[in-house]
């Protein structure tokens, strides 16, 4: 069931508390690197003031120890940065729950901003406590989500706030909607063939998704060094490439529960170091010599899953193919974000590194929708209902 949307609530004259993911990167001197994170924010945020509603904003930054209020990690800067993006006065209360915030967002006038500090500065945050969350749900009329990143997450701000918030509007912001729709889309009702590519490090960070995804795909794409567990649980050799032994048996269990729909690489691109200057050469899969390491799927690997992903009608993507970020071993990962790119299919690429690799490689505006959370898109892909979004206001 869709989530109803911060539009489709009057807010003029209302308050709105709105949780949203402003987790940018900071230098040592506390500026802000990159501030794509309040520039995603601001559909929702505009969608608030251009209405005449009153806005509080709240968000995590980095992970402070405990109450302390440690002060590199304040929210500050951010909302310095978001009044020049709103060309407006922002805002904002050195404190969460206490007076200041009170006051802050009590004497806002509509249209107009307040971000409050950061919300892990109070441990009832990660907590999830109660009281906490009553006394920022009291600040307002309206809560919006708007921050996918922490959705899988039962912090204070994002379950017992809306909890709090009884039978006030509950709501989703443009972000959380538009990951919803993809992602639970995908998963509940996708278009067929439904493939899905998985690499990355480690298999045991990926388990419960190829299993999920075994159950609903038509194929499972494995690249990767998780690829190399696979292959030693077929009996293969695999030199000195990255594997976690613990798992032999579970790759087993996939690969015979997997059927023809998983898919291992049947050739490797090795290299005898780590590093981009190393020997290089391309073995079969499963043949890698000792002294050598696999670091990236191989040109045949990477043309039957081009030849696969160029039938889809739905891609899911999460991992990157080989070492993308040491040339020559970004070209499994390359050919496979071009087929992607290539292909017609509504594709969907899973937050942290294969956001990462898509954005590096020049394909992310060829794509149907990056997601902004890694750990969340995961837990979606896993097949978890997400607290966080259950308690929210379904459409009329
Ligand atoms: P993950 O965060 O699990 O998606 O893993 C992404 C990381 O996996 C990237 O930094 C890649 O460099 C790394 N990776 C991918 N393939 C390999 C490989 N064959 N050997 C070592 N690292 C790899």
């Amino acid at each position: 069931m869709a989530k109803k949307t911060i539009d489709q609530v009057d807010v003029a004259g209302k308050t709105v508390l709105m949780r949203v993911d402003f987790n940018v990167p900071l230098d040592d001197g506390g500026q802000i690197t990159d501030d794509r994170r309040i520039r995603m924010a601001l559909p929702s945020i505009q969608s608030v003031i251009s209405r005449g509603g009153k806005l509080v904003l709240i968000s995590h930054l980095g992970r402070p120890k405990g109450d302390a209020g440690d002060s590199k990690y304040s929210l500050a800067p951010v909302a310095k940065r978001l009044g020049e993006l709103l060309e407006q006065d922002v805002a904002f209360a050195s404190d969460t729950v206490g007076q200041e915030a009170q006051e802050k967002a009590g004497g806002l006038s509509d249209g107009q901003v307040a971000v409050l500090e950061n919300l892990r500065f109070n441990a009832g945050e990660k907590a999830g406590d109660e009281s906490f969350a009553e006394k920022l749900a009291a600040l307002a009329d309206i809560y919006c989500n708007d921050a996918f990143g922490t959705c899988h997450r039962k912090d204070a701000s994002m379950f017992a706030v809306p909890k709090a918030m009884g039978d006030k509007p509950k709501v989703v912001g443009h972000l959380v909607g538009k990951e919803i729709e993809y992602l639970s889309g995908a998963i509940e009702n996708p278009q067929r063939p439904f493939v899905a590519i998985l690499g990355g490090a480690k298999v045991s960070d990926k388990i419960k998704v190829i299993e999920n995804l075994l159950n609903i795909c038509d194929y499972v794409l494995i690249g990767g060094a998780m690829a190399y567990t696979f292959a030693l649980a077929k009996g293969g050799s695999v030199g000195k490439s990255l594997v976690e032994k613990d798992y032999v048996g579970l790759a087993e269990t996939l690969i015979s529960g997997g059927g023809d729909k998983l898919r291992l690489p049947v050739d490797t691109h090795c290299g005898d170091d780590f590093s981009s200057d190393c020997n290089k050469q391309v073995v079969d899969a499963g043949k890698i010599p000792d002294g050598w390491e696999g670091l990236d799927i191989g040109p045949k690997t990477a043309q039957q899953y081009a030849d696969i992903i160029a039938s889809a009608k739905t891609v899911v993507w999460n991992g990157p193919m080989g070492v993308f970020e040491m040339s020559p071993f970004d070209e499994g990962t390359k050919r496979v974000a071009q087929a992607v790119a290539d292909s017609d299919a509504t594709s969907i690429i899973g937050g942290g590194d294969s956001a990462a690799a898509v954005d590096q490689l020049g394909f992310a505006d060829q794509v149907s929708h990056v997601s902004t959370g890694g750990g969340a898109s995961l837990a979606m892909l896993e097949g978890q209902r997400f607290a966080a979004v259950d308690i929210l206001d379904d459409q009329d």
